[in-house]
């Protein structure tokens, strides 16, 4: 049964299900820049980039790190599916750090052949650092 007056937010990887809530508000990042959800928004269909998404619960405003993905919109449901995504709490802040370096590295080497992978990673590990760090 849906509850009246809430979005039921779902987000999904192939490492399994991250999040399931009834919540007041959604907002992802999309490739086409931020955007809002409220129930009973009009259905749509987006890309997501890597960044952030954040949803409000009552006063309580809690942040996923998402990894690419698409959005599905619909007035009472809005389901993400992403390459992998985390909770601000579930993420590991030193691994991130980590995974930043490596990726630091491997950008300074020039690996031509690497590039865009090296820059994902360095995309993903900074977003992960701050939003781990910032929303905790
Ligand atoms: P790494 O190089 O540290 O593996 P990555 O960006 O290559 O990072 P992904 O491919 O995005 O990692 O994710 C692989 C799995 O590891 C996913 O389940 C993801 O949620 C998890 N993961 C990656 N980095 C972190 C982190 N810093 N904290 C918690 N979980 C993470």
């Amino acid at each position: 049964m849906e509850k009246e007056g809430k979005l039921k937010f779902e987000v999904v990887t192939p490492y399994g299900l991250i999040l399931s809530e009834d919540v007041d508000e959604v907002t992802c990042s999309g490739s086409e820049g931020e955007f809002g959800v409220l129930p009973g928004h009009v259905p749509f269909f987006t890309t997501l980039k890597i960044g952030m998404l954040s949803y409000k619960k009552g006063n309580t405003v809690k942040y996923v790190f998402v990894n690419w993905g698409y959005a599905e919109v619909g007035s009472e449901r809005v389901m993400v599916l992403a390459d992998s995504a985390e909770k601000s709490e579930d993420i590991d802040p030193e691994r991130a750090k980590a995974a930043m370096k490596r990726a630091e590295e491997r950008l300074k080497k020039a690996e031509e052949f690497d590039f865009a992978r090296s820059t994902s990673s360095l995309e993903r590990a900074v977003a992960r650092v701050q939003i781990a760090e910032k929303f905790r």
